[in-house]
């Protein structure tokens, strides 16, 4: 007998129609971004000179939902959603585990991760808006590779900064890119007065995050008709993301079932977000534990501190108050680029702040491995940064057959592992160091 429900699956239909804003259920007012000159709260309108207007106005919301429009709901249904959810049966019998183990499945995009929902969103609005070029960093190639396709989606120009290390490492992410018709650079590059410095100081920079967002930021200041698009972090972005928690709430309730747990992995902060933020906002779910996995490379959820600090290494941005490392803080050269973030969303660090979200840090050689499992018992290779939640779901699993109680385990399949080939041979040829943030301090 075939059994039931592999996969939930929805209709195009049932895509969202708006986004669910986390905002107006914090439990304190979120505190708002700040200008490091003045000391005072930023004007909305200073931050329109980066980010299209659309993206600022839905920044500053304390609207409960935001409605998508129709151009980018289509956009959305043509480039893959609602995506399914699955059932890992495989894993739970490779693990022998009484416990229910759901996945949404963000590797399905033609990019591969879950980051083309607010890359199409964002390149709507700026196209509405008139903008003709956009630049922005990417760490794993991941959100450049969402960028490069929605740019071309829209018709806009796309600058993308790509960390080196990962530029390096994942050469055939700058090639998607290209593909797609982007313009592609290693960062720290010679674009910028920034990068040019960088380079001097240090030549063959790894590059960080932090740094990629400042070239591409002074790129968009400097520059005509262009404006800067972030992948994660900010209230908009993490808003866009909640098509996944939306569909995942529509599908659960299909086959009855309520997530005891709520898993995904946290570089800025978007998946996870996506996927728990419409259950957070729902009452009805208060009783399921939210589990943020972050990498021990980069641990600022669970080591980092609750203060303002920059969004970027150059001290371009406003400064955020989020659980941070330190803007300075280069995370050693782990495989999950999208993990080596030194801040966190700032609607994130809130409800950790809260209590509503339970941090947890796994090393890369323990995730990896746990992605292996994965892949072998359901066939998908996870993307490194989604096997950290997948880490985290297996010990969830292991710990619910130890108690034998039959618990429901939702997490985000944030994104597949496709180009991620260098790190899985290395975890397997045995060259995959763990050099975790203790093992760097
Ligand atoms: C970018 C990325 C992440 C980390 O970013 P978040 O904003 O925290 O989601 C995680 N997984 C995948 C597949 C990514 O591309």
């Amino acid at each position: 007998m075939i059994r039931q429900q592999i996969r939930i699956a929805l209709d195009p239909d049932d895509t969202p129609k708006s986004y669910v804003n986390i905002v107006p259920y914090l439990r304190s007012p979120l505190p708002p971004p700040i200008d490091p000159t003045t000391g005072e709260p930023v004007n909305p309108e200073a931050l329109t000179r980066i980010f299209a207007e659309e993206c600022v106005r839905q920044e500053v919301s304390q609207q409960r939902t935001v409605p998508i429009p129709d151009e980018v709901r289509e956009a959305m249904i043509r480039f893959g959603r609602p995506t399914p959810i699955q059932r890992a049966y495989g894993l739970e019998e490779m693990l022998k585990t009484p416990a229910r183990i759901y996945y949404k499945r963000e590797d399905v995009s033609p990019t591969g991760s879950h980051k083309t929902n607010t890359a199409l969103a964002q390149c709507y609005y700026a196209m509405k808006e008139g903008v003709e070029r956009y630049t922005t960093e990417t760490g794993a190639g991941q959100w450049g590779s969402a960028v490069a396709l929605a740019c071309s989606h829209f018709g806009l120009e796309a600058m993308i900064y790509m960390v080196r290390v990962s530029y390096e490492q994942k050469a055939y992410r700058g090639t998607l890119m290209r593909l797609y018709g982007a313009k592609v650079v290693p960062s720290p590059s010679q674009n910028t007065e920034f990068g040019r410095r960088l380079n001097r100081e240090q030549p063959g920079h790894p590059g960080s995050l932090g740094i990629a967002i400042s070239e591409a930021l002074e790129d968009a200041l400097g520059s005509q008709n262009t404006k800067y698009t972030l992948g994660s972090v900010l209230n908009h972005v993490l808003l866009h993301q909640t098509v996944i928690g939306q569909e995942a709430k529509q599908q659960l309730n299909l086959i009855d079932t309520k997530p005891d747990y709520i898993v995904g992995c946290v570089g800025g902060g978007s998946n996870f977000a996506g996927l728990s933020y419409p259950f957070i906002a729902d009452p009805r779910f208060k009783d399921t534990e939210f589990i943020a996995a972050e990498s021990d490379a980069c641990p600022k959820l669970s080591r980092g501190e609750y203060r303002y600090d920059f969004g970027d290494t150059a001290g371009l941005t406003p400064k955020l108050k989020m659980y941070t490392l330190g803007a300075n803080f280069i995370p050693p050269k782990i495989h999950a680029g999208g993990l080596r973030y030194h801040g966190s969303a700032p609607t994130l660090s809130a409800l950790i702040q809260e209590g509503r979200v339970r941090p947890l840090a796994y090393n890369q050689v323990d995730a990896l491995n746990a992605g292996v499992l994965f892949a072998r018992a359901e066939g998908i290779v996870p993307a490194p940064e989604s096997s950290h939640a997948i880490k985290a779901v297996i010990d969830l699993a292991l710990e619910a057959k130890k108690r034998g109680e039959e618990r429901s385990i939702l997490f985000n399949l944030s994104g597949h592992g496709h180009f991620d080939m260098t790190a899985y041979g290395s975890l397997m040829d045995g060259t995959l160091n763990g050099e975790s943030m203790a093992a760097q301090d």
